[in-house]
């Protein structure tokens, strides 16, 4: 027996010092490299473009608050070939890009409000879906103010955008497909939904929501081919997303866990840290909990509740109990606390929901 021990533990020493030798070998790193690319040449999400389903995707899944891997807010929607952006959060270019999504087939990018959270990345999106090849300017739909904050971006990405055109040359990066043209959502009806685009049997539509003093703000629908799914944006417990969500397939909600909240407000004021404490004592009034979200799901009769904008964004399970605690008893129906990654796949002309997530 313990011989063979030895033999083992002989055999897994030398394993780990060939290992050791061959990733300092020149030759077996280039092959390695360039096999790894080969891998990545064919975009690993091309397959979500095809038009056989509705796809919901989420590319950021936390708030404000900072959190290892969640990105800033962002979903992105998938079909008649192209994919949406809901929010632009900060990180969510990233996820998007490590998935392999075809960049150039971007639609247009839909802002549900204005904070900084929502918006971060809206020049990268820009940047990266040109450099990609998009073959026209980039919509970018929202309440009004959106004018002011796509010439912002432009004028921050100005000086870079000409660096690539005098690198790269004016054919291969036309200048007028780089831009942005905003496209505000005026009026924004007290209730209902009202249309943002139709395209190839999509219709997307929006709806207004509670998220004062910004006003106003909004949520979003896409319908295709007999799928739905309503994506919230940041609101309080809100009649019009009920309205605009009811029999929905799926819908991606807000969630604040306002009973952590308060603990960070409490512990924070314990510490001194009153700035803190001021902030945590503010943002409940504007935020959904997760219990609400459920409730709110019910009351819509939506096939999947999926919760996003985590705030605070759980870092392990206990804090995931902890955030979603009271939801199972509150939901009649399927629910999943999202994830960046997270894809929820609607087959068309039927009832099914598939998930799975992309790593
Ligand atoms: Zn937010
Ligand atoms: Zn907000």
């Amino acid at each position: 027996m313990r011989r063979w021990i030895w033999l083992l533990g002989g055999g897994v020493a030398g394993a780990a010092l060939l290992m050791g030798v061959l990733s300092r070998t020149p030759a077996v790193q280039d092959a390695v490299f360039a096999r790894g690319l080969a891998a990545r040449m064919e975009p690993a999400g091309t397959g979500l473009l095809e038009p056989d389903a509705l796809r919901v995707l989420l590319c950021g899944t936390a708030s404000p608050f900072p959190h290892p891997t969640r990105a800033r807010p962002c979903t992105a929607v998938f079909a008649a070939g192209r994919f949406y952006v809901v929010d632009t959060g900060t990180g969510s270019w990233n996820n998007l890009a490590l998935w392999g999504i075809p960049a150039e087939r971007i639609g247009g990018v839909l802002l549900t409000h204005f904070h900084s959270d929502h918006i971060g990345e809206l020049g990268e999106f820009d940047l990266q879906t040109w450099v990609a090849g998009r073959p026209e300017p980039l919509s970018v739909f929202g309440p009004r103010g959106v004018e002011r904050v796509v010439a912002g971006f432009e004028e921050a990405y100005a000086l870079d955008t000409d660096y690539r055109i005098a690198h790269h040359g004016a054919d291969f990066l036309p200048a007028e497909r780089g831009r942005m043209r905003a496209r505000p959502l005026d009026p924004i009806p007290a209730e209902g939904l009202a249309p943002v685009l139709e395209r190839e049997g999509l219709v997307v539509t929006f709806f207004r929501v509670d998220h004062a003093p910004v006003s106003p703000a909004v949520g979003y629908r896409f319908d295709y081919r007999g799928r739905s799914v309503v994506v919230s944006g940041d609101t309080a417990r809100s009649a019009g997303v009920a309205a605009a969500a009811r029999g929905a397939d799926v819908l991606v909600h807000e969630a604040q866990a306002n009973h952590m909240v308060a603990t960070i407000r409490d512990v924070a004021r314990a510490a001194g840290r009153e700035r803190v404490a001021h902030v945590m004592e503010d943002i409940p009034d504007y935020h959904t909990t997760p219990v609400e979200a459920a409730a709110l799901a019910n009351e819509a009769q939506v096939g999947l509740l999926v919760l996003t904008h985590l705030t605070p964004p759980p870092a392990n399970g206990l804090l995931v109990n902890l955030f979603t605690r009271g939801v199972r008893e509150a939901r009649d129906g399927d629910w999943l606390l999202g994830d960046d990654g997270l894809l929820i796949e609607l087959p068309a002309d039927s009832k099914a929901i598939e998930t799975r997530r992309l790593r």
